[in-house]
């Protein structure tokens, strides 16, 4: 469902490049006043090598150092570059600044991670990554994919909640729910083009958040920030209530209180509850049968 292998396939850029587009990023804090917070979303492993060279990583993370403003930063990375050594140049670089790895956890059942997702790595990858940057005094981000393909809109629900738990139980400092939206020359795409996916309901993401911060303790974050939401490509309700609804995840995940989420009531509110209950199990325990059109449930 991401859209990386394709942003991926242009041009390596320098290290120069690299050093350059952050600078140019960095000067529109020009006249900020601190405690600021940075996060650098590379969409990708802040900490691969191959993707953000050596020499640019130690050049950005001084930059950032020498800004007395910044307070936290916050950077991605896949679980297998989350080494003693990089933490060390993590904690060297950028002092006592707080310092949280975001890391694409997206489902703590590494057969939804494996089939749904693709990911390439295991839940004891991450808790191993988590243990490492915690003996660091670093936080970990941990992102959770709400509604990956072939879930019914139910499991999807469970899952993330599940995720939520699990993750916090291992010791993440955050948690940030990424719902699905889809994205251009993706199977996602193909699947949503022939009605087969729908991205989640926003009253899902909203139960997940509901859910989650009932059960999580406070000394973990619980964010959102969803893509196209109340568009066809992203979460989504009726059309009539989802600009609401969107404003309201964004202000919980500021002030982290459970009323101020939702306070909305919408006609597709029952129609949401009807597919919670009777929507067909899971599309990969039908696949033979949605062969035959005639079998199709
Ligand atoms: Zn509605």
């Amino acid at each position: 469902m991401c859209s990386y292998l394709l942003d991926g396939s242009r041009e390596q850029p320098s290290s120069e490049q690299l050093e350059e587009q952050f600078a140019r990023a960095m000067s529109k804090l020009d006249g900020a006043e601190g405690p600021l917070s940075v996060k650098l979303y590379t969409s990708g492993s802040f900490l691969d090598p191959e993707e953000v060279q050596l020499s640019a990583r130690a050049s950005i993370l001084a930059r950032l150092r020498n800004d007395q403003r910044i307070q936290q930063v916050v950077i991605e990375s896949r679980p297998e570059f989350v080494s003693d050594e990089n933490m060390i140049q993590l904690r060297n670089l950028l002092g006592e600044r707080e310092i949280e790895l975001g890391v694409g956890l997206e489902s703590s059942s590494d057969f939804i991670r494996r089939i749904c997702i693709n990911k390439g790595f295991s839940t004891e990858n991450f808790r191993r990554a988590l243990e490492t940057a915690r003996a660091h005094d670093i936080g970990i981000r941990a992102y959770v994919l709400v509604k990956p393909p072939f879930l019914t809109e139910r499991d999807a629900l469970l899952d993330s909640v599940k995720t939520a738990r699990d993750a916090a139980a291992m010791g993440v400092t955050t948690v940030s729910f990424n719902p699905v939206n889809v994205q251009k020359y993706t199977l996602v795409e193909r699947m949503w083009s022939k009605g087969e996916y729908r991205p989640p309901w926003l009253w899902t993401v909203l139960e997940v958040l509901r859910q989650s911060r009932e059960s999580l303790p406070r000394s973990v974050d619980i964010v959102c920030d969803p893509v196209a939401a109340g568009k066809g490509r992203g979460t989504h309700n009726c059309g009539k209530c989802d600009d609401l609804l969107t404003a309201s995840v964004r202000l919980f995940s500021l002030t982290q209180e459970i009323t101020d989420l939702g306070g909305v009531d919408c006609e597709c509110l029952p129609l949401w509850r009807h597919i919670l209950e009777h929507e067909d199990s899971s599309l990969l325990v039908h696949d033979d049968l949605r062969s035959n059109p005639e079998q199709r449930l």
